[in-house]
């Protein structure tokens, strides 16, 4: 079949990558000059440094199959990232661990001791239903950490009080009474030695993929396609027809200096009055490599515009009705798949979207391969059964 996708982030390219194995012809549109998405890199022509160029991008997973398969696209090197956190003139550990406790509250428990006393800093969440980020944080770490590590931080983040966030989006980060400072609790964690774009690139690399940059989609070029993988913004698939959708957007201060900037990968700066969210030094995300200088980017995040780069689907706890509508606007395009972070309006980690482009590849292949002749069934004993031992069904006929 001739299939259309449009994005050439990882969704994109696993789809197609998936359909081309499988013998379909795939063309891939993506408006954009570059592969990948936002987790593009591209190495800085000044200080030679591997640059995340839409904010760091850190690999991680327990999903082996997933693990698998983007070894078999790039060479992914060790990489455990530990992040550090600016608050009221000092520095922390993040996640929050026994170190980050002990330090906060000048204590030197140990971690039965600090699970006790961190119960007792807890709100009871019980009572509460824990819906909201604030819910979820105040019971989990009590007020104190709350207010320091996370009120400002999120509210600068997401542009709004974590009271109207839903509980998901703390629960992101673990809690650990051990000094485990890794900021990922996942098996597999790296990565790829050339960059993702790289990666991207060889996932793409196969004759049954055309690849056009710098192409907008418009629903009049579905027309001459089978089907649609789309992984652009849901509403704007609708020209925001029924009001757009609210994503953040980030800008980047970028900065270059001597030698090492700030020792670390990632500094977050907690404190609501100082603007920007964090400062990512890009050499530390390959160390690997060694240079002289340095390139750090400074983050600040804020509401999308029309012509921004969305880069975070705002979920809010209690809007949800527009989601609802563009959803049942999407179920009614047959021939369209929507995919990924954006396609699907979630805050999505890297491996879970090449995981569920994965399976919605197969889907479609399974829905749409040519079941063989029963002559040539192997000899399973399970007549009128196709080989994935399911019935078979009429749409995965195909004359
Ligand atoms: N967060 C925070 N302070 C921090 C780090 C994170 O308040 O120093 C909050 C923030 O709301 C963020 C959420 O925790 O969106 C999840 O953090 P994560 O690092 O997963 O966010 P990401 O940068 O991956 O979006």
């Amino acid at each position: 079949m001739q299939v259309l996708v449009v994005g050439a982030g990882l969704s994109g390219a696993v789809i197609a990558r998936e359909l081309a194995e499988a013998g379909h012809m795939v063309t891939v549109v993506e408006s954009r000059d570059h592969l990948a998405g936002n987790c593009h890199t591209e190495r800085d022509p000044e200080t030679g440094v591997m640059v995340h160029r839409y904010g760091p991008h850190i690999f991680h997973t327990d999903d082996v199959e997933v693990w698998n398969w983007v070894n078999r696209f790039a060479r992914f090197r060790h990489y455990v990232h530990r992040v550090k956190v600016t608050a009221r003139g000092r520095i922390y550990s993040l996640p929050v661990n026994l170190h980050t406790i002990n330090q906060f509250f000048g204590k030197t428990m140990r971690p039965d001791e600090a699970a006790q006393f961190m119960a007792r800093q807890g709100k009871d969440g019980a009572a509460s239903r824990l819906r909201s980020f604030e819910d979820q944080a105040l019971c989990s770490v009590g007020r104190d950490i709350y207010e320091t590590f996370f009120q400002g931080y999120t509210c600068k983040q997401w542009g709004r009080h974590p009271s109207r966030l839903p509980a998901s989006v703390f629960r992101r980060l673990p809690l650990r009474f051990s000094y485990d400072d890794n900021y990922f609790n996942h098996r597999f964690q790296g990565i790829p030695e050339e960059g993702y774009t790289e990666m991207v690139a060889r996932i793409l690399d196969h004759p049954h993929v055309t690849v056009i940059l710098r192409a907008r989609f418009s629903k009049k070029h579905a027309g001459g396609y089978d089907h649609v993988f789309y992984s652009g913004p849901l509403d704007g698939y609708f020209s925001c027809r029924l009001g757009p959708l609210a994503y953040r957007t980030l800008n980047f201060e970028v900065s270059i200096h001597k030698g090492d900037y700030q020792g670390c990968a990632v500094m977050n700066f907690a404190d609501g009055d100082v603007a920007w969210t964090r400062v990512t030094e890009h050499k530390h995300l390959a160390p690997w490599e060694s240079h002289e200088s340095t390139i750090c980017y400074r983050e600040f995040s804020r509401e999308a515009g029309p012509d921004d780069i969305p880069f975070y689907p705002i979920r809010l706890v209690r809007e949800k009705a527009l989601l609802k509508k563009y959803q049942t606007l999407a179920a009614r395009e047959g021939h369209v798949t929507f995919i990924g972070r954006l396609g699907t309006y979630r805050y999505l980690d890297m491996d879970v979207a090449i995981r569920e482009a994965i399976d919605a590849a197969r889907r479609f292949i399974r829905r749409h391969e040519r079941v063989r002749p029963l002559w040539n069934l192997p000899e399973t004993g399970l007549s009128g059964r196709d080989n994935r031992g399911g019935p078979v069904r009429e749409e995965e006929v195909v004359s």
